[in-house]
This record gives C-alpha cells, sequence and structure tokens, in this order.
C-alpha cells in the first residue's frame, strides 16, 4: 500500500530485506465471495457488501511453520471470465480459484479459470498450486454443488480442494491462504 509513493518524492526507498513473499491470486465468477474471502483473511471480519468491480492488491506479513512470509493478495474482478488474465497469471505463485457451493453457474464458471491457469502453467512448465475453494458453506441448504463434483474437479485440474465459508469461523479462511503459501514453497 506504500507502493507508488516514492516517486513523487526524491527519496530513494531503501531496498527492503529479502523477505520472502508469496503472491496470491483469487480468481472466479462475479459473486463467489472473492472479496469476502479476502477481507476475512486480512481483517478476520465478513464485509457482506463489497464493491463487485473493486479489483486490488492487499499485503499481510504472516507466519507460516514458523516463517515468516509477506503474502500478497490479488482480489480480481473480471466481468467477462478469464480475458485479459496475463497480467494476474503471471503475478501469482499460487492461484485460489473460487466457487459457490449454492450456485452451479458459479461452479461452471471457475473451471474457465482452471483452464486458463493450468493452460499458463503448463506453457511455462512451472507448478505453481492452485486451490479451488467451494465457499458459502453456511448455504447448505441451497447446495447446487456436492462436495464430490468439487473434489472431482479438483483432481481432473490436480488442485487441492476445501469448502468453506467467508461468514463462519477465520481459522478455516487462514488454512486456506496459509496452504498455498506452504504448497509454493514446496514447489
Ligand atoms: P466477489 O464478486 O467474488 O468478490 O463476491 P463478494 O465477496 O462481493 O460476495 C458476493 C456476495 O456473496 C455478497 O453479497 C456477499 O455478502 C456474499 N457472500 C460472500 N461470501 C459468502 C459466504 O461465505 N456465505 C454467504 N452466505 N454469503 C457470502
Ligand atoms: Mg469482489
Amino acid at each position: 500500500l506504500m507502493f507508488g509513493k516514492a516517486k513523487s518524492s526524491n527519496f530513494s526507498p531503501i531496498p527492503e530485506r529479502g523477505q520472502p513473499e508469496c503472491n496470491v491470486v483469487v480468481l472466479g465468477v462475479m459473486g463467489s465471495g472473492k472479496s469476502a474471502l479476502t477481507v476475512k483473511f486480512l481483517t478476520k471480519r465478513f464485509i457482506s457488501e463489497y464493491d463487485p468491480h473493486l479489483e486490488d492488491t492487499y499485503s499481510s506479513e504472516e507466519i507460516v511453520d514458523q516463517q515468516p512470509v509477506i503474502v500478497k493478495v490479488m482480489d480480481t474482478a473480471d466481468q467477462d471470465g478469464p480475458v485479459n488474465c496475463e497480467r494476474y497469471l503471471s503475478w501469482a505463485s499460487a492461484y485460489l480459484v473460487v466457487y459457490s457451493i449454492d450456485s452451479r453457474q458459479s461452479f461452471e464458471g471457475c473451471q474457465q479459470y482452471l483452464e486458463a491457469v493450468t493452460a499458463h502453467t503448463r506453457a511455462l512448465q512451472t507448478h505453481s498450486p492452485i486451490i479451488l475453494l467451494g465457499n458459502k458453506l453456511d448455504m447448505e441448504r441451497y447446495r447446487q454443488v456436492s462436495k464430490m463434483d468439487g473434489s472431482a474437479l479438483a483432481s481432473r485440474f490436480d488442485c487441492l480442494f476445501f469448502e468453506v465459508s467467508a461468514c463462519l469461523d477465520f481459522l478455516s479462511i487462514q488454512r486456506v491462504f496459509h496452504e498455498a503459501v506452504r504448497e509454493s514453497r514446496r514447489e
């Protein structure tokens, strides 16, 4: 959040000490809960109304397995699926692909993201981790996507898979982001 300020003054910033970073991009169709999940991770709070067109990158100092890491989270806001996705695909070191368990349409939509990410990592021959996330687990009564469908899709694209809710406990959301860090360290 301090980026860009150095330019407007003559102050040359002291280079940061080499803190390891992990860039997590959050992808999925509009309404799946990307912003709610991002905000929950960063603030421990559920924000129910968030500008659907706002795309931003946030930063948080985390400790994962006793090791410090700066986790940068890009909360994307695509309006027509993964077009112009190169900017975030090449930035990311881990991918969080979100759908909502109460929306079949969001589940179909997230597959385009899995395909775009896979095509990208395959072309670069990298193995950045992908996590498939079924959100809105609190909406169990309105479920349209079974847990089995979610895990089948995850294994088809070789991703980890979790079901969570941005409005329930913080720790299960934190766990997902920390798992992304853990996996990207391993690659
Ligand atoms: P985005 O477009 O993917 O960023 O989605 P938002 O984070 O803006 O969320 C879309 C809508 O779903 C908002 O009305 C949120 O309040 C709601 N929402 C997000 N996550 C959850 C969740 O886990 N459970 C429920 N019940 N609603 C959620
Ligand atoms: Mg959003």
